[in-house]
């Protein structure tokens, strides 16, 4: 039998995840990530494995590895990082958004704070933070890499290898697969003594090369055992759905809600953070909402959450209209930095003003989809449901009775099973 690892390296955590050929799980194990440095995105890379039963191991077929999105670092051909990473929700690259937005063309989804080309930037503004690697990378090279591309280095060996996932927000094309003119001009200009070289991208789930000897023989792993490609932590988490057809989307419920759909035509706009990645001949289009559970959370315990949800018709429409916000400011499916949270007026009843929260949050994310239809994408057929707020069969009542689609919680929602459906389609081309 053959199985097939996905290793996901979330925000909190990292988790492997094999699966057989019927995508059933064979194994899965854990490892906390308190810090995100390399040293332990390598030390838990090798605990995960190291924890698989041996009997796993010999049997794996193929590995791919997502990584947070936008977590970036510099390394030479070894591999050793010269400088720290910079990590996903770092916004430090506020301070070259001018620079952004003169050489990248307006809405690119590469612009914004926290983009791995803004942090290639910021990189290359501050060459003095890593003084001794221009000696070392002068006849190496110096490589710009995603924590994905990195973590995979280590098994397969091969420098400077990424994914269109991961490069989408470094400038790459994954329309016409290369890196765009206005990328590639605009590099030798921004990096005085020296330029990194940028990853080769290839599409997600590709075979890259086998797992190195080294590698294959302190873990048992087979000779043969290929090592490919891998992806965002985000776009593992849809794959795990089950979603694959057009029409076909995932709204994620967690502190805030996130809304991906399966398009056969790429929707971007960077005013309201809607943009497109590639998935085979499809898009997947999304956006993000600052509304979400951290709202509830902020008037319940997730257990008062459960309990006064019960008591809630959600065949009955609540006339409360909230736009339940931490902070003013939102950017999808409304374009407006300065949108005040708007909770009131709050009934004396608790089960009411949470209808009314629920519905709101529905009645956004039920716009949020038609935002992006109303931009081109495919007509909305299905929604899966992930995160903390999957949990609530109240909620999702109320949202199928906005939505209009069906609404379906599906059996898998992690990650690294995402990520093992990747390094199984490989092996089914
Ligand atoms: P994240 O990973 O974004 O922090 P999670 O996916 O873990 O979020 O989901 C946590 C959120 O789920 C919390 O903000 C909480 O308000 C919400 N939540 C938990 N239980 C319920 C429930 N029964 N109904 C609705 N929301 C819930």
């Amino acid at each position: 039998m053959t199985l097939y690892l996905g290793i996901d390296f979330g925000t909190s955590g990292a988790r492997a995840v094999a699966i057989d050929d019927h995508a059933g799980i064979q194994a899965q194990v854990d490892f906390p990530l308190d810090r995100q440095t390399p040293e332990l995105w390598q030390e838990g890379l090798f605990a995960l494995l190291d924890q698989l039963p041996l009997s796993v191991r010999q049997s794996i077929g193929a590995i791919a590895i997502d990584g947070t999105s936008s977590t970036v670092l510099l390394c030479d051909r070894s591999g050793a990082p010269v400088v720290e990473p910079i990590l996903y929700n770092d916004a430090r690259g506020i301070t070259v958004m001018e620079t952004l937005r003169e050489i990248a063309p307006p809405n690119h989804p590469a612009i914004g704070a926290t983009s791995s080309l803004a942090k290639l930037l910021w990189y290359a503004r501050h060459p003095k933070l890593y003084p001794d690697a221009l000696h070392r990378v002068a006849t190496t090279g110096l490589f710009f890499l995603h924590q994905a591309d990195w973590l995979g280095f280590q098994l397969h060996g091969q420098i400077g290898i990424s994914d269109y996932h991961n490069a989408l927000k470094l400038g790459y094309d994954p329309e016409h697969l290369f890196y765009p003119e206005w990328l590639r001009l605009a590099l030798p200009q921004l990096f005085t003594k020296f330029i990194p070289y940028l990853p080769h991208v290839v599409k997600p789930g590709t075979p890259i090369a086998p797992i190195t000897a080294e590698m294959g023989d302190r873990f048992g792993l087979p000779a043969d055992c290929v090592i490919c490609a891998g992806t965002t932590d985000s776009i593992a988490a849809f794959l795990a759905s089950g979603a694959r057809e057009p029409g076909e989307a995932v709204t994620s419920l967690g502190s805030t809600v996130v809304l991906k759909l399966l398009s056969r035509d790429r929707v971007d706009d960077a005013r309201y953070g809607i943009y497109s990645h590639r998935l085979g001949n499809l898009w997947l289009t999304g956006g993000a909402s600052n509304t979400g559970g951290a709202v509830l959370r902020q008037f319940f315990s997730d257990r008062q959450l459960a309990e006064f949800s019960e008591s809630i018709d959600p065949t009955l429409e609540s006339p409360l209209k909230y736009y339940p916000l931490l902070k003013p400011g939102e950017r999808f499916p409304l374009n407006n930095p300065e949108l005040p949270p708007r909770l009131e007026p709050r009934p004396n009843s608790d089960v009411e003003f949470l209808h009314g929260l629920l519905e709101s949050i529905a009645r956004i994310e039920a716009r949020g989809y038609e935002v992006l239809q109303e931009f081109g994408a495919t007509g909305l057929k299905r929604v899966y449901t992930a995160g903390g707020g999957s949990k609530n069969p109240t909620w999702t009542a109320i949202r199928q009775r906005r939505l209009n689609v069906p609404v379906i919680t599906p059996t898998h929602t992690e990650a690294a099973y995402g990520a093992a459906l990747l390094a199984r389609m490989q092996d089914r081309g």
